[in-house]
């Protein structure tokens, strides 16, 4: 596993063999082997599955689209993860996203293994219609590994409910009889999906920032003023003052976070700046963020990308390049678009000083270093946005149940699961040199060796 994931791992696992409560009931040499067998466990996926989906285009051509499911790793429950549908999806990406669902999911309790799915293609490319024929495909090809007690996958880039609910109804064929609503999480509700489940990650996304830079500031304050820790410190400076947000992306995620940022009164934000595949939007004094939503839903999911445009939004604002809303000088900048924004090559221009990783690895390994030695806080992925995947787990247990719970029940469900996760790390994070990212994976892989140590695979 090459990229940021692979070196990751690697360092949560050097942190966790110094660490007295890695296995302590092993000794030495014991201990040593347990520790290779978990390096070589979770630095390669247990199932690589590929095809090339033969699809008959709508012009009478026919093409052969390169599609994954990636099992990473199972130890915790079915295989769960996205798939994605983008014309830079590989097999190297894809098989980093599966061992961070596994991390992810550890991380928070969820009891899932990590998997992954992907297609290359743009689907901006394609008419409904095709869509439609690619999805059927995906789950023709991979249908006897998929499965709601096998591995269950979910949106991710480029897909959505539609997609989930074409998918369920072709394994709901091509398995009759069986229980079908637990094999795709993410669906439309009709179709027997959560309430909440879509701005779920969104909302868990701010939500960590939320009770990171206020509840649990407010409620450590004292405690937080004694540690030399870089967050306690950053987040210190930061306390009740206003502070301007900046959000790159503004698809499902990076527009619900624009939003609940918006909208929050606990911290005085203020959102000047979002940003989509074609523009940055700009504007000191705030942006008019329903009024973007609202231009967003009625053109494709764009922001408005020109003067006229803007004008018929409602919302004022300065447009910049794509690229801008990395560089501005913000305190707090969510990162809700695409893995690999942040690199060596552009990481000296980020000036905000806390950032939140909506995405999935938006910042590389170099990236990450250079940020943590300017003490830049950095709320990372597995533990920011994995509302996605926790309100997955509640719509599979629903469908299991076939009863479906109030969307403030979900909320609720969330917010408590996010905020116990985040509780049973701080205090040890306070007290640790480590970043709050390499917390989170040895947090997550610590869980994962206890759990692979009784399930006799650490021999
Ligand atoms: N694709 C989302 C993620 O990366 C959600 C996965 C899921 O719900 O299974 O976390």
């Amino acid at each position: 596993m090459a990229s940021q994931t692979g070196a990751i791992v690697q360092q949560s696992l050097n942190a966790l063999m110094d660490d007295s409560s890695f296995l302590p009931q092993l000794q030495d040499q014991r201990r040593a082997q347990a520790f290779q067998s978990l390096a070589a466990i979770l630095s390669t996926p247990n199932k690589v599955h590929k095809a090339f989906l033969r699809i008959a285009l709508e012009n009478g051509s026919v093409v052969r689209i390169p599609a994954f499911r990636i099992q990473h790793n199972d130890a915790l429950g079915p295989y769960k993860g996205g798939i994605r549908f983008h014309e830079s999806v590989n097999e190297e990406e894809v098989t980093n996203l599966a061992a961070l669902m596994t991390l992810k999911n550890a991380l928070h309790e969820v009891p899932f293994g990590g998997g992954k799915g992907g297609v290359v293609i743009n689907p901006r490319g394609y008419s409904e219609k095709e869509l439609y024929q690619i999805c059927k495909k995906y789950v023709q090809y991979f249908a006897d590994v998929l499965g709601p007690d096998k591995d269950i996958p979910a949106p991710d880039m480029g897909t959505g409910e539609r997609e989930m609910d074409w998918m369920m109804a072709e394994y709901k064929s091509i398995h009759p009889g069986s229980p079908y609503l637990g094999s795709f999480t993410g669906k439309s509700i009709i179709s027997g999906g959560s309430l909440g489940r879509r701005e779920a990650t969104g909302k868990g996304v701010y939500f960590s920032f939320r009770y990171l830079m206020h509840d649990f500031l407010r409620d450590n304050k004292g405690w937080l003023a004694g540690s030399s820790n870089v967050f306690a410190a950053t987040a210190l400076a930061h306390a009740d003052k206003p502070l301007t947000i900046a959000v790159q992306g503004f698809g499902n995620v990076g527009s619900v976070t624009a939003m609940e940022a918006y909208k929050c009164s606990a911290i005085r934000g203020k959102v000047v700046a979002v940003s989509d595949r074609s523009v940055t939007l700009y504007n000191e004094e705030g942006l008019d963020i329903p009024a973007l939503i609202a231009y967003a839903s009625a053109n494709r999911g764009d922001l408005p990308a020109t003067e006229a445009a803007l004008t018929a939004c409602g919302a004022r604002a300065q447009i910049m390049d794509r690229e801008a809303v990395l560089y501005l000088n913000v305190n707090v900048l969510f990162l809700a678009a695409l893995e690999d924004q942040i690199r060596k090559d552009n990481v000296e221009q980020v000036k905000a000083s806390i950032i939140i990783e909506g995405a999935n690895a938006p910042i590389t390994g170099e990236a990450d270093e250079e940020l943590a030695a300017k003490g830049t806080v950095i709320i990372p992925d597995i533990l920011a946005n994995a509302g996605g995947v926790i309100v997955s787990y509640f719509e599979w247990l629903q469908g299991r149940e076939t009863q479906f719970y109030s969307e403030e029940e979900i909320y609720k469900q969330l917010y408590a699961k996010m905020q116990k996760t985040m509780n049973s790390i701080l205090p040890a994070y306070f007290g640790d040199p480590l970043p709050l990212r390499q917390n989170c994976f040895v947090h997550a892989v610590m869980k994962l060796s206890s759990v692979l140590y009784r399930q006799g695979k650490l021999y």
